[in-house]
């Protein structure tokens, strides 16, 4: 049978190694966490470019149309408007119309 001192010897061990697995879920938890942001970031940053090719291929588009049809293109909303408008008939801002 195990004396006192043994037991608490033992339950010392036991409380050590549980503070070790401890500290190392919470350096695992903080890797996870770490790891998340660098691939939400990566994402983001894939994403944003994706998105602004598409804008530029929308604007080059859009000031194609209106070279075709002889619109006044608002290029702030893109918004096409009559070529003899000098305000965007969308956000009122003026248009460098095509004399
Ligand atoms: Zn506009």
């Amino acid at each position: 049978m195990a004396s006192v001192d043994e037991r608490a010897r033992v339950s010392e061990k036991q409380a050590v190694l549980l503070e070790e697995d401890l500290l190392k879920l919470e350096k695992e938890l903080e890797n996870k966490y770490c790891q998340l942001g660098k691939n939400v970031y990566e994402a983001a940053d894939h994403m944003v470019s994706e998105i602004n090719d598409t804008v530029d291929r929308l604007v080059e588009a859009k000031i194609r149309l209106r070279d075709m049809r002889e619109q006044n293109t608002c290029l702030s909303y893109l918004a096409a408007n009559p070529k003899h408008n000098r305000f965007c008939g969308k956000c009122g801002r003026p248009l460098e119309g095509k004399e």
